[in-house]
């Protein structure tokens, strides 16, 4: 069974993210989850911050391990024994950059399979950006977010 990564910027984890690597979680034996450090926007909350929110939502799932990654991914994957690429598709906007980024993947590194998957239609909206847009406004993430991140957003831009 291959092992899969999950990556991203999760700044911060959402509870979309988490309804993908939950997926993954169930369909692959081992899922590492990739926090990307190359993040061009400055992010919110720093690398260590936003790993430590994962470990913490992803204390249920045994199979599941989060780490940090720079460079190309690819490179990554060979390094960490991942054969398979888990990315989340919300709506058709999110198409031409994942079939750009999986095929430009694939050209780089062909023994590398990129797979798609859906999250439930209550998190098809969803995004970091807009969490984070809602709660610099004073506005309530309770339900987008696990808990914990709900509350450390608070702390960081309450
Ligand atoms: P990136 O900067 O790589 O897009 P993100 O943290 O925004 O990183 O997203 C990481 C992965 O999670 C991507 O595959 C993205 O499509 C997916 N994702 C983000 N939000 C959701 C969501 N609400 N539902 C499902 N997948 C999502």
């Amino acid at each position: 069974m291959p092992r899969a990564l999950v990556p991203g910027s999760f700044d911060p984890v959402t509870n979309g993210h988490l309804d993908i690597i939950e997926r993954a979680a169930g369909m692959f034996d081992r899922v590492l989850v990739a926090v990307a450090r190359n993040y061009s926007k400055a992010p919110l909350f720093t690398i260590e911050e936003r790993m430590e929110m994962l470990a913490e939502v992803c204390v249920p799932y045994p199979n599941v391990a989060v780490d940090a990654f720079e460079g190309l991914l690819v490179d990554y994957a060979v390094a960490h024994e991942a054969t398979v690429i888990v990315r989340g598709l919300r709506a058709v906007t999110d198409f031409e950059y994942e079939m750009q980024m999986a095929l430009m993947n694939r050209r780089l590194n062909s023994a590398v399979e990129t797979v798609f998957m859906m999250p439930g239609a209550e998190y098809s909206y969803l995004s970091s950006s807009i969490v984070k847009e809602i709660a610099r406004l004073g506005g309530s993430v309770k339900g987008l977010v696990p808990d914990r991140v709900e509350e450390r957003l608070r702390q960081k831009v309450g």
